[in-house]
């Protein structure tokens, strides 16, 4: 466990000091970081505690569930949901309970002091209960040509990029559920995907791995690896090789969609909360981490699941555990 001071100004907890304008105050009960499934379901749930939370946005309200072309799994919507109007929806339901949604990334935290330092490009806030919500990053290849053609040829989002590439040649490199997924929506775009996977076997969900292999547009190039992406001025073609025979061939594209893993956003917190070998926030079944008073939600601690359900499940966990930590604290400050 980090060591920190719990001395509350209790004042504050029990609403004694003048009320700022919500724009205005710094100090804050919960603040969440991260508006994917997890921070935004953690809002809800503040909310109606009557905490106020500070939802703090980061790049992308809806995180990588927002940039998921179509979710059939998540329930409530018997015929599927596109991940960006869920997100809305839950963003909305978490401001009609009194959470203020800020666009705003976080670039530093103190969890030494209490109560908590938040620094953003923008304003720096003051909060009595944290709850880190801040997910994935898709992991890149690391291949000569990746980083020239990102935006240009190289893209991690089916969704925000397949309308570039209509009627197209493509490959998608993975072979888990993400990229089985994201292969079978941007067949309504493209004329052929290629599917190149290190295994032979893919490891996505038996039903979109069917899917998959009944849809004529998706063929797939088994036990092979990208080495690097060749191309110009565009993107026409990923050299690759076989992991069993060494052999060496260049597989024509005209774009790359890489789906090879994801890594936890948590370099604001190293060193300052347990972290897993991979780098994921090491949390107790309560969401707790290291820290007492900060909580963790979604991706960024969950290595197993991966899932916008389980996601928005530990959300709520979190959020109630905070306000539970932050009532604990108004009790014993007490007189
Ligand atoms: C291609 C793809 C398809 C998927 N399909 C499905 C599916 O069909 N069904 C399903 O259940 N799940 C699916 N998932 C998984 C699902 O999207 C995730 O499990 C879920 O989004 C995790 O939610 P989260 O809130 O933990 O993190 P995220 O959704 O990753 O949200 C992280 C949030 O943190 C913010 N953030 C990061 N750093 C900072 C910072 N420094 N300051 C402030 N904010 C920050 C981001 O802006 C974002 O708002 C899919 C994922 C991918 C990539």
């Amino acid at each position: 466990m980090a060591e920190m001071s719990l001395s509350l100004d209790m004042s504050r907890l029990r609403g004694e000091q003048g009320a700022p304008e919500e724009s205005e105050q710094r100090e804050r009960e919960m603040i969440i970081v991260g508006a994917g499934p997890a921070g935004l379901t953690a809002g809800i749930y503040g909310g109606r505690s009557l905490l106020k939370p500070l939802i703090l946005v980061g790049q992308t309200l809806g995180g990588q569930a927002a940039l998921t072309s179509e979710m059939e799994n998540y329930p409530g919507f018997p015929n599927g949901v596109d991940g960006m109007g869920l997100s809305k929806l839950m963003a909305e339901q978490a401001e009609r309970f009194g959470a203020q949604i800020l666009y705003e990334e976080v670039t530093s935290v103190d969890l030494a002091v209490y109560p908590f330092v938040v620094k953003t490009y923008g304003p720096e806030f003051l909060a009595r209960s944290l709850i880190l919500c801040t997910g994935t990053s898709p992991r890149r290849l690391g291949v000569p040509g990746e980083t020239e053609f990102t935006g240009h040829g190289v893209s991690y989002c089916a969704t925000c990029d397949a309308f570039f590439y209509r009627g197209k040649r493509i490959v998608v490199v993975g072979g888990g559920d993400s990229a089985i997924d994201e292969s079978l929506y941007l067949t309504r775009f493209v004329e052929r995907v290629t599917v190149i996977h290190r295994r032979d076997q893919l490891r996505a969900s038996p039903i979109l791995q069917s899917r998959a292999r009944e849809n004529a547009k998706i063929d797939f190039v088994w036990n092979t690896v990208v080495d690097e992406i060749v191309g110009e001025n565009a993107v026409t073609g990923v050299r690759v090789h076989n992991v069993q025979t060494g052999e060496t061939s260049v597989i024509p594209t005209d774009g790359v969609f890489v789906y090879a893993g994801l890594i936890p956003n948590t370099s604001l917190f190293r060193g300052q909360l347990d972290l897993t070998e991979e780098g994921y926030i090491v949390t107790d079944r309560r969401q707790q981490t290291s820290v007492p008073g900060v909580y963790a939600a979604g991706d960024v601690q969950d290595p197993w699941y991966r899932q916008t359900v389980i996601a928005a499940g530990a959300g709520a966990a979190a959020a109630i555990e905070a306000e539970r930590f932050l009532a604990e604290a108004a009790h014993k400050a007490r007189p």
